[in-house]
């Protein structure tokens, strides 16, 4: 026996009915997105490796500890993207969309890929659902992105809370970074080694830190909002206000930090109900000087990505989104009637409808049961010896009765389905049998 091959570690498989759950998400993403003006891109999985350096930073634990990166066979690095930011302003600035457009609304569906520890619920090739806009830096467009996103879920049944802070901009933030470092410096013994390194490099990260002592030390750290210069309180304010005024659930949340300088302003996370400890579905915020970083024009932008897996981990509680049943069921006994069923099921697929069709090679019994399963209404049995008169019979599954039918191919395919669906209500030569009139053999009419 070959030995068997395995998935990769941390690489799942997406098998039918969760993939069920999942394009339902994506169709309403799609239709909630599109109703707001974005537009999708797709971008390869594969980019340069000093994009993610750049575009994410080199200190954090994602570039220095997570990408999968290899050498090509022409000796350049390549990484398997980690998120989908860096590529969309890749893009964005490479293809001249600031040219065409003074805002685009961008959004993208996929994998991403971090080597990260597998552990319930996390996945080395992930999936997000993400958005940006850029070219937009004012507060209403902020607060129309979390409205949609706000909407998004509720439109999934999801309950969720949005955290929001302000992470100000370059005339504020120093001030606040300075507090903090010195809030840090004077608590050096009760902090961990991990916000020792980050007290240099970023202090903001202090208030990351997951560690119940740092948590505990930091609760009376100072809040940036204390420290936002006016334009930047009156955005955040003008934010909140247009929150308030449709009523979406947030909340102010100054741990919200995020360790690179482009990060500015709006920050945010959506929190939903039921997914414990780690119950942030969604997060992001904005970002005015990652496009100038990454060689581009100064365009502002905002964005956020959504854990796909996480969200469908939420709808899992729910009932799931019911599979509908075929239209029709068509069993063909024999191969000659195969040939007629392989049409009559191309036709009515055409006119829209959901056809199941079966090998006519298997017994009428074993069709009962794979159409009895599939939850089909209506069979239609084609028998070798109605072929000729143009006829079939068709089996009730819920009354338990079988009438004839005639099958004209000629005809446009809902007058073929009404005449299968009520026999009676057709011209045709058979008189229809009563209801319930139970026949031995479908092949006998
Ligand atoms: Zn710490
Ligand atoms: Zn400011």
């Amino acid at each position: 026996m070959p030995e068997l091959i395995q998935s990769v570690r941390g690489m799942n498989d997406l098998l039918p009915p969760d993939s069920a759950k999942w394009g339902y998400v994506e169709r309403r993403c799609r239709e909630l997105f599109e109703r707001h003006g974005y537009e999708e891109i797709r971008t390869p999985v594969l980019e340069h490796t000093p994009l993610f350096a750049r575009g994410i930073g080199e200190t954090t634990d994602i570039v220095e500890k997570e990408m999968y990166t290899f050498t090509d066979r022409d000796e350049s690095s390549l990484t398997l993207r980690p998120e989908g930011t860096a590529s969309v302003i890749r893009a964005y600035i490479e293809h001249s969309l600031a040219h065409r457009e003074p805002v685009s609304k961008l959004f993208y569906i996929g994998p991403m890929f971090r080597r990260e520890r597998p552990q319930k619920g996390r996945y080395r090739q992930f999936h997000q659902i993400g958005a940006e806009i850029l070219g937009r830096d004012d507060p209403l467009i902020d607060a129309e992105l979390l409205l949609m996103l706000h909407d998004f879920f509720t439109a999934l049944r999801l309950e969720v809370t949005i955290d929001v802070n302000s992470l100000g901009d370059a005339v504020c933030r120093p001030a606040y970074r300075e507090s903090l470092r010195v809030f840090g410096e004077s608590r050096l013994a009760q902090l961990c080694e991990n916000c020792h390194a980050r007290l240099h490099r970023n202090p903001l990260r202090l208030l990351d830190c997951k560690e119940p002592g740092c948590r505990q030390v930091t609760a009376d750290a100072p809040v940036f909002a204390d420290f936002l210069c006016a334009p930047c309180r009156d955005h955040f304010a003008r934010v909140q206000d247009y929150l308030r005024r449709e009523n979406v659930p947030f909340a102010l949340n100054p741990r919200l930090v995020r360790g690179l300088d482009y990060y500015c302003r709006t920050s945010f996370e959506v929190i939903a109900q039921g997914l414990g400890s780690q119950n942030a579905v969604c997060g992001g915020g904005r970002y005015d000087g990652l496009v100038e970083q990454l060689g581009g024009p100064a365009v502002p932008g905002i964005g956020f990505a959504i854990g796909v897996e996480r969200l469908v981990m939420l709808l899992q509680a729910q009932a799931p989104p019911r599979s509908s049943p075929p239209d029709l069921f068509i069993a063909p006994l024999g191969e000659a009637a195969e040939g007629r069923a392989f049409s009559v099921a191309h036709r009515l697929r055409l006119g829209g409808y959901r056809i199941e069709l079966e090998s006519g090679s298997r017994g009428l019994k074993a069709q009962m049961r794979r159409a009895d399963k599939l939850g089909a209404r209506y069979v239609l049995i084609l028998g070798e010896n109605e072929l000729a008169a143009g006829k079939g019979t068709v089996r009730d599954m819920q009354a338990k009765s079988d009438r004839p039918a005639a099958i004209d191919l000629a005809l446009p395919a809902r007058a073929m389905i009404e005449a299968i669906y009520n026999p009676s209500s057709q011209p045709s030569a058979l008189s229809p049998q009563p209801e319930g009139a139970e026949q031995d053999s479908p092949g006998k009419v």
